[in-house]
């Protein structure tokens, strides 16, 4: 029967899930998946934790809406304090919406109002950088550094100044860590002057970037030198932690190895493992203060589901889950073992140019020449192929986007799986994408 559903790709028809266990999902006709993606890096605690839906029975039988323009709920209260509780001695206070999308605009309208309660109101442009995503709404995708999503609806988006990322492997300079001097960071600064630092609100970056150039973390320098940027421009910093925080990298914030502190961060998929749809924008005393300052202490935002009573519920639970069983910091000791088995894929195969990323957010990158990073061209379908081989013996893959080489094409793939992962599922992965690659890459002329 033809399904109701207008489906993502309308010609391809999707399997029903029926279950989920651990790192293990399983579908209508029996087949099992390890999910090594945790569906689209969402998936922290696990799938199926049963606590979850046990303290839904037992405690949340009073939840009701409430708007939370009128009221508050113990629920959301007790999520701000168990994020602040793991949040940088900065961050005071979260604002809750339901997608990352959501929470990246609150983070730009928050840095708005920061200016204007500030009395600086021609502060109002957003720098993002290339190869970024952001989210799917029309003013995210402005901020989006994503050629291939932004064509279709390039007339609808506002202008926003772009600035090169901070990816070595293919540097925009064409130069080397550390001979380079972190040239990449000084393109902020040399975007701010030319905009006018005047008509600069905020910077947005993610700390370590998720699904345009999977798993780049940027050189040690890098954040500092924005920090310092920022500073002398009057520019405030959002990290969009969406997918590389909460715990996603080994850290409960991101960008905490840095050793800088971002004024906003904007969090979401982790915080509630899935279990229902929650984003975070967690704002610094620095930010708190303007607002408190100004003569309203008004934030001209929100939604029909800011701060919903349910998903905060859930996020609690998912919170005290991650702490009981140390999950916070659980992907930094997992994750060393993940990118020491990939690293060695690069060993078997000419085809894979560069495995990277931190915790449990890793990237592989696919070339057709290994000296000068030379991208297959799109015809070869090297990333499809390889996920498709990986699907087939069973294990979830996420293709990166077709843009890493700069617009131009360009292979990799993502694999964010559940926080609980083993290390004998970790080498179900490897060894699968390993045969997925030897596979595909028997077929192309021999890398060079
Ligand atoms: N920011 C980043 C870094 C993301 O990876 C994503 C989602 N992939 C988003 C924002 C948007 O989140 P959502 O899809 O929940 O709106």
């Amino acid at each position: 029967m033809e399904s109701a559903v207008f489906y993502r790709n309308l010609r391809n028809p999707l399997e029903r899930i029926v279950r989920g266990e651990g790192v293990f999902l399983y579908d209508a006709k029996g087949r099992r998946y390890l999910d090594a993606v945790g569906g689209t890096s969402v998936v922290s605690i696990g799938h199926g934790v049963k606590e979850i839906y046990e303290a839904v029975g037992r405690e949340a039988a009073n939840i009701t809406y409430a708007f939370n323009g009128h009221f508050t709920t113990r629920w959301q209260e007790e999520l701000a304090e168990a994020i602040l509780s793991v949040a940088p001695p900065e961050m005071a206070k979260v604002y809750f919406m339901c997608s990352g999308s959501e929470a990246n605009e609150t983070a730009v309208k928050m840095a708005r109002q920061y200016h204007l309660h500030r009395g600086k109101p021609t502060k109002h442009k957003i720098i993002a950088r290339w190869q970024s995503y952001h989210g799917i709404t029309l003013g995210m995708l402005a901020l989006s550094g994503r050629p291939s999503w932004r064509e279709p609806f390039d007339p609808y988006l506002m202008a926003v100044p772009h600035i090169s990322p901070p990816y070595c492997y293919r540097c925009p300079y064409g130069k080397t860590y550390p001979d380079c001097a972190v040239a990449c960071a000084d393109e902020l600064e040399r975007c701010i002057l030319q905009e006018g630092p005047d008509t600069v609100a905020a910077f947005i970056a993610e700390p370590v970037i998720g699904t345009s150039v999977t798993g780049v973390v940027p050189v040690p320098e890098y954040y500092k030198k924005v920090r310092e940027i920022c500073d002398r421009h009057d520019v405030l910093f959002i990290a969009d932690e969406v997918l590389c925080g909460y715990g996603r990298t080994g850290y409960p914030f991101a960008i905490q190895p840095w050793g800088v502190s971002a004024d906003i961060v904007t969090m979401g998929k982790a915080i509630t493992s899935g279990y229902a749809p929650l984003s975070a924008t967690v704002a610094s005393a620095r930010v708190v203060d303007a607002f408190m300052r100004s003569p309203s202490g008004e934030f001209t935002h929100g939604s029909t589901h800011s701060g919903n009573a349910m998903s905060c519920f859930i996020g609690l639970q998912v919170h005290k889950y991650m702490r009981e069983h140390n999950l916070f910091a659980r992907p930094g000791q997992i994750g060393g073992y993940l990118h020491e088995r990939l690293a060695g894929l690069a060993d078997k195969h000419a085809i894979v140019g560069d495995t990277r990323g931190r915790g449990l957010l890793a990237g592989v990158e696919f070339v057709a020449d290994r000296k000068s990073h030379r991208p297959w061209p799109a015809d070869a379908r090297v990333t499809e192929r390889i996920v498709a081989g990986a699907r087939r013996r069973g294990v979830m893959l996420i293709p990166g986007m077709k843009d890493a080489n700069y617009g131009k094409g360009g292979d990799h793939i993502q694999i964010t799986p559940p926080y609980v992962i083993s290390e004998a599922e970790v080498d179900m992965i490897v060894d699968v994408l390993d045969e997925a690659i030897g596979e595909v890459a028997a077929t192309l002329p021999s890398a060079g």
